[in-house]
């Protein structure tokens, strides 16, 4: 693909820079003390849970966010590989992680950074918890016929940048299928999105799931490209690979989150009033640390589980 800007750099980077615009105006008014970060030594020597370990990245700068992360992949003992990138949009750091052995490779995605102004604790300092969890478990038994790459990416608030730079020099051929973990640590149902096709690896996911005893429509669902939000997987979804959202949601919000996520224009509107769970602390200076639900992340954790184990 061409390495130059292309149109859909321009829209992303514009959409990037409306998001940080619309985020500070919203938050102009908010009067939320900030978080007081946790001591990292004090995380690392801590119990490793999602939770816990979302604690690596709340409320600290997106240079501390980025360097909390490669620190504790240096802890882990696990070799990692750093992606580092500077373009004309910004610059950053992902880091990946591969393990098991195969051709192919599952590759499952979090972002570590946040918006200005926000902790980012469920966007997206818990999913970097989660797959920190599943990557040092998985680490115990690797798979054998398949690769598993956990991909800690920079700038995804800036138009999946991160993501955007890590394709330029990554063997997409060998990707199975892609996983962007965003908002996971809120809610009672498992959501799929922008799936809006039938593929192998979409029947895949949904098999992995039912595995654990989630059942679609009521536990999980599968629905198709979201207007108003967008994460990782779309810097891989026009490259051909099965690549989609996972996110959590409180299942008894479905309607008015069914309402909030379809209609661009009125969620725009709602952006500045009213949202509904888990989006009214999204980047806002109340995505805190304490709104997390341990359920929550048992729950995306357990369906992470059974998706590698089905793949991989
Ligand atoms: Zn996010």
């Amino acid at each position: 693909m061409s390495r130059g800007i292309s149109l859909r750099d321009v829209a992303l980077s514009l959409r990037g820079r409306l998001t940080k615009r619309l985020t500070q105006l919203a938050n102009a008014r908010d009067r939320t003390p900030p978080v007081v970060p946790a001591p990292i030594d004090e995380v690392i020597r801590g119990v490793r849970t999602p939770q816990a370990l979302s604690r690596l990245l709340e409320g600290r700068s997106n240079p501390e966010r980025e360097s909390a992360v490669a620190r504790y992949l240096r802890t882990l003992g696990v070799p990692f590989a750093v992606h580092p990138f500077a373009c004309a949009e910004g610059s950053g750091e992902n880091f990946s992680v591969d393990l098991g052995a195969g051709d192919r490779v599952l590759l499952l995605a979090a972002h570590h950074d946040a918006v200005d102004g926000s902790p980012g604790a469920n966007d997206n300092a818990a999913a970097v918890g989660l797959l920190l969890t599943l990557l040092e478990r998985l680490a115990v038994s690797p798979p054998t016929k398949r690769r598993v790459r956990f991909l800690f990416t920079a700038a995804e608030e800036r138009g999946y940048l991160g993501a955007r730079q890590y394709v330029l020099g990554a063997n997409i051929a060998e990707l199975t299928g892609v996983l962007s973990l965003e908002l996971c640590g809120i809610g009672d149902s498992v959501v799929i999105w922008d799936a809006a096709e039938e593929t192998p690896f979409l029947r895949q996911v949904g098999a992995a799931l039912e595995g654990v005893g989630l059942r679609r429509d009521q536990s999980y669902h599968v629905v198709g490209r979201i207007p108003m939000f967008g994460s990782d997987h779309r810097a891989f979804a026009p490259l051909g690979v099965p690549a989609y959202g996972f996110t959590l949601v409180p299942s008894a919000n479905a309607e008015a989150l069914r309402q909030f996520v379809w209609s661009p224009v009125r969620s725009a509107i709602r952006h500045l009033i009213r949202r509904p769970v888990p989006f009214d602390t999204y980047h806002t200076p109340r995505d805190r640390g304490g709104t997390l639900e341990p359920k929550a992340l048992a729950l995306a954790l357990r369906g992470l589980e059974a998706v590698i184990a089905e793949v991989a």
